[in-house]
């Protein structure tokens, strides 16, 4: 796209955005205009409306900040393309939902703001949305939805739980990535989790999952999972994982269940025979957030590549925990104690690193602003996308 169509789609939405309420309100509008239209669309979402909404102005909010980034913004709509298998998307669904955004974004921007150019442009936008989807839903064949059966659920911490399920058919994903995951208790309810071990032809998968507050779907998999759940799996999205260049010394920074994607390049990484340098820091707000111990110190006290230092936001535990005052091991640097994003860059600049950070959206943000700050290159990092 030209930059003037771009600084056309990106001046429009943000107005949109702007407004009191605006990002709902557009959503609301979408959804409205979409089932009105297309009624038989409706059966694909969920009941309650409210968390759909809010990703999919996100998502729309991410495409537009790569309309100039082709390289990332492509490879990103063609994997979605590829999930939305799932749902049994056909073509003619593209047009209804690029017909009905178009037709929301009309109706909430001023009328001197939405202007024949501005029209213009969102339409080769969404047109170029809907073809690169179309060719990531076209461009494979096999299977579009994987199940499996839950065999373990291990309560980690009050918030957090590792749940382990046997495939039926095991899923071709690399480690780092991540996939849409429905339970029983949700139907309807996809929501993105990354597998915390590497692909096996066993088909043994593994997730990290913390509750969230006022969260649909992840308390009920952390609070009602019961063994014997069959969830089902879209397919693998992501461009997390080891660097192309294998030489690459690394940086990983997680923040609670972030840990995932990372423990998983990590456990890849363990079983060839030479690897680049990799620091991992693993972060929590108290010391006994810090979790999976026991795997991390066997991966680091095996593999002399690996250094791995916790650090907690505060020092001291709750005073309800009885626990040991520090899960840590020999084969750990000591705990730092404060805020992750200021505890790397005091470390340094970190500019010879390929350097990945995972974990809630505003932590990702602060770590990232705050190594750029101590003189990290942006092209230095990689993320999974914040919604
Ligand atoms: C690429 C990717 C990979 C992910 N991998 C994992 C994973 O391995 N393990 C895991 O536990 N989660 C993971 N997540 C987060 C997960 O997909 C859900 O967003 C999260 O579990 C909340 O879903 P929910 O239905 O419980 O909350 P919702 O009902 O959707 O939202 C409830 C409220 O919580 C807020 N919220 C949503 N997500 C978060 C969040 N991450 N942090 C803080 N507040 C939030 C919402 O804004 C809303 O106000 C991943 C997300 C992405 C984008």
């Amino acid at each position: 796209m030209d930059s003037q169509s771009v600084s056309l789609v990106r001046a429009s939405f943000k107005a949109v955005a702007a407004q009191e309420d605006g990002p709902d309100r557009l959503a609301r509008s979408f959804y409205s205009i979409l089932f009105a239209h297309h009624p038989d669309l409706r059966d694909l979402f969920p009941a309650v409306m409210l968390s759909q909404r809010d990703r999919l102005v996100k998502a729309i909010a991410y495409v537009v900040d790569r309309l100039d980034e082709p390289d990332k913004l492509l490879p990103f709509l063609r994997q979605l393309g590829t999930d939305h298998r799932k749902y049994g998307v056909r073509d003619v669904h593209y047009v209804a939902v690029g017909d009905s955004l178009v037709a929301a974004l009309r109706k909430f921007a001023a009328n001197e703001l939405w202007t024949d150019a501005v029209d213009e442009a969102w339409t080769d936008v969404l047109d170029l949305i809907a073809t690169t989807m179309k060719e990531g839903a076209n461009g494979v064949s096999g299977a579009s939805v994987w199940a499996g059966t839950v065999i373990e659920h291990e309560r980690v911490l009050r918030n957090a739980a590792i749940i382990r399920l046997q495939l039926d058919v095991p899923i071709a994903y690399t480690a780092g990535q991540y996939m849409s995951v429905q339970i029983p208790q949700r139907p309807k309810m996809w929501r993105f989790m990354s597998p915390a071990n590497p692909a096996n032809d066993a088909g043994e998968i593994e997730f990290h999952i913390r509750s969230i507050a006022g969260g649909w779907v992840s308390q009920a998999m952390v609070g009602s999972t019961d063994i014997g759940d069959r969830w089902l799996f879209g397919s693998p999205l992501g461009e997390l994982g080891l660097p192309k260049d294998p030489t690459r010394d690394m940086l990983m920074v997680a923040s609670g269940t972030g840990i995932a994607p990372l423990r998983a390049q990590l456990m890849e990484m363990a079983q060839r025979p030479q690897n680049p340098r990799v620091h991992l820091f693993v972060c929590g707000h108290h010391p006994c957030d810090i979790y999976d111990i026991d795997v991390l110190s066997d991966i680091a006290a095996m593999n002399p590549w690996l250094t791995i230092t916790p650090v907690s936001e505060v020092d001291d535990n709750p005073w309800w925990f009885h626990g040991s005052q520090d899960r840590t091991s020999p084969a750990m640097a000591n705990r730092i104690t404060g805020q992750i994003g200021k505890v790397v860059a005091a470390l340094g600049s970190w500019a010879d690193r390929d350097v990945q950070i995972v974990g809630p959206p505003p932590m990702v943000q602060t770590t990232k602003f705050r190594m750029m700050a101590a003189g990290t290159p942006t092209a230095n990092f990689r993320h999974d996308p914040l919604f």
